[in-house]
């Protein structure tokens, strides 16, 4: 018996069968006892009769009690058989009663807790450690890309995994602490401790980290996860229930542990309950944009920097919430990643892209991002080619960018992904290049057609040599690759004199302006003359796409 079932069988409260159990054998030995007793009071007249008469000097027992205490005799044997059945049905019903309990209150998988029990252990636990003036530290953890696991692996190995975690959590808990598994990969641990040592828990958090990242093998294959935990303690918690309280508190400083990288370990904070609303806030403001179609896209100018031309225009969408203002991209692109809205959301701007951009010269190019979700969705290259063919754009004149430093992920996913975007005729450029982490390896495997060089190298221009440096190295590199190269974020005159001077290069950045809106564009193509000329004025083309629609049909 492990030290969570030990503290369970600890925590157990007497139970009202067992109680009504107990006043059953009350009576029975009651009633056993009684017959005794009547069995000696009737026997110590009988048997001295029945002794005389066998010494001659009596004439026999007297009948009526004879008949008595043979009756008595057959109550006594009736009594103690009923009573030895029903002790035996007793035992049967405590251990059925057992049997049912642990199935009703612990995890099949693991056999730790479930989520339904640990409320109320935490909740005794919580009490027997303040009457010892102690506090009750509660942890929460699970394990990041379980699910991947699962994925790949097949749910026995994920299984496996599980119990294996439990088996080592377990382990390492001190007496009297609870380990509960809430569900899926989550799990709970309850620790008593003293209030004037918490670095105990922070410690033992680090153990447990360490301990969950040793490798479990699985069919001979070895296999690795890390955790992430939350943690809060009893005398933090203000009101309601505690065990209620501490684990969502503690599920907020879990979910934080997440955002800053996994692996690791948080005391929860009154700020993080405060950005979780706000995280909330956004999600459903985002669910709402996307079908209210608020989400719109900028385009930032791309430059042939030796001569100043204007060549083709990234797009970058842009959102502001009725409720929260212009939200950056950095911000809700992630968001919409993750609860799964991103296709929808990218979609639904490179379509408005696609039929602005229809209008614009046919000399001019249209780059759009796409997430890491997207990469993996095996239509996603027919999505693509089905927006462009709706909005009758050329794939020639679109550009599709990778960003670099989630291609590590799939690398196999993402060359098919690009082989097929090229046979469409669609170019595919590697965004921000030099922020992954095999930069080069990736170049040479996957058929990118350029790379965007990322900002933070550009900007740093200004600054020491070391940009010079590696913008150069990229250069070469390129060159031996026959890859042209775009340089992002050029915002100064200088930096863009010096990038004249590193190489032929395309440009984009502030210096040349900022992301404009659809109209805004159409505006500046219209004065340097890159404007269909079929295509309408911003005000009637608002009023009046499908009259443009009917026009471009018939030309
Ligand atoms: P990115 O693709 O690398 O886009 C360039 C970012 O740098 C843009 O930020 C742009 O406004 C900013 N930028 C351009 N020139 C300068 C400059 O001279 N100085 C400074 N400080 N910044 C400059 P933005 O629009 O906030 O976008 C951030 C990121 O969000 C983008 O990085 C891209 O990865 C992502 N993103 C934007 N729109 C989409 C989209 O529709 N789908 C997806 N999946 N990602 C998008
Ligand atoms: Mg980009
Ligand atoms: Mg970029």
């Amino acid at each position: 018996m492990n030290a969570n079932e030990l503290s369970k069988v600890n925590a157990l409260p007497a139970s009202e069968l067992r109680q009504r159990i107990a006043q059953f054998d009350v009576v029975a030995v009651g009633i056993v006892a009684a017959a005794i007793i009547l069995f000696v009071g009737i026997g110590g007249t009988v048997f001295p009769q029945i002794l005389r008469a066998v010494s001659g000097e009596g004439t026999g027992p007297d009948r009526s009690l004879t008949s008595a205490l043979l009756l008595n005799i057959a109550l006594v044997i009736f009594s103690w058989r009923r009573q030895r059945m029903l002790t035996l049905e007793i035992a049967e019903r405590r251990k059925a009663e057992a049997q049912a309990w642990i199935l009703a209150e612990t995890d099949p998988l693991t056999g730790c807790f479930n989520r339904r029990s640990i409320g109320d252990a935490t909740d005794r636990l919580v009490s027997t450690a303040r009457a010892r003036g102690e506090e009750v530290a509660f942890l929460m953890f699970d394990l990041d890309n379980f699910k991947r696991v699962n994925d790949v692996n097949g749910h026995a190995a994920g299984d496996k995994i599980l119990r294996e975690i439990a088996a080592r959590v377990t382990r390492a808990m001190p007496a009297g602490a609870l380990v509960a598994r809430l569900g899926g990969d989550e799990f709970a641990l309850v620790i008593p401790f003293d209030p004037a040592h918490p670095q105990r828990i922070e410690e033992l958090a680090e153990t447990l980290i360490k301990m969950a990242a040793l490798p479990v093998e699985v069919d001979g294959a070895l296999l690795q996860t890390t955790i992430s935990i939350g943690i809060t303690r009893s005398n933090s918690n203000q009101g309601g229930e505690p065990a209620q309280t501490l684990l969502h508190m503690a599920d907020i400083a879990m979910f934080h542990a997440k955002k800053q990288g996994r692996n690791r370990y948080y005391w929860f904070e009154d700020s993080m309950e405060a950005e979780l609303r706000f995280r909330a806030e956004l999600e459903a403001g985002i669910r709402r944009g996307v079908s209210l179609g608020e989400f719109v896209p900028h385009y930032e100018q791309q430059i042939e920097i030796r001569t100043g031309k204007l060549v083709g225009f990234e797009m970058l969408a842009r959102w502001k919430s009725p409720t929260a203002g212009e939200i950056a991209p950095d911000i809700f692109i992630p968001i919409a990643e993750e609860i799964g809205l991103i296709s929808e959301l990218s979609e639904s701007v490179i379509a408005q892209a696609l039929r602005d951009a229809r209008e614009w010269d046919p000399g001019l190019t249209l780059s759009v991002n796409i997430s890491p979700i997207q990469l993996r969705d095996p239509w996603f290259a027919q999505k693509l080619l089905k927006l462009l063919v709706e909005a009758n754009f050329p794939p020639s004149r679109l550009d599709v960018e990778i960003t670099e430093s989630y291609l590590h992920e799939n690398l196999g996913e993402v060359r098919a992904l690009i082989a097929s975007l090229k046979n469409q005729g669609i170019s595919v450029s590697l965004d921000d290049f030099g922020m992954g982490y095999n930069s080069l390896a990736q170049l040479r495997t996957l058929p990118f057609d350029r790379i965007k060089i990322d900002r933070s190298f550009v900007s740093g221009l200004s600054g020491s040599g070391d940009s010079t440096m590696i913008i150069q190295a990229i250069s070469t590199l390129a060159d031996g690759l026959g890859l042209p190269i775009t340089a992002e974020g050029i915002d100064s005159e200088s930096i863009q004199n010096q990038l004249k001077d590193l190489g032929t290069f395309k440009g984009q950045g502030y210096l040349y302006g900022k992301p404009e809106n659809s109209d805004q564009t159409r505006e500046r193509l219209s004065q340097l003359g890159l404007l269909l000329k079929d295509a309408l004025p911003a005000a009637a083309k608002a009023s009046n796409l499908p009259t443009l629609d009917a026009n471009r049909r018939s030309a």
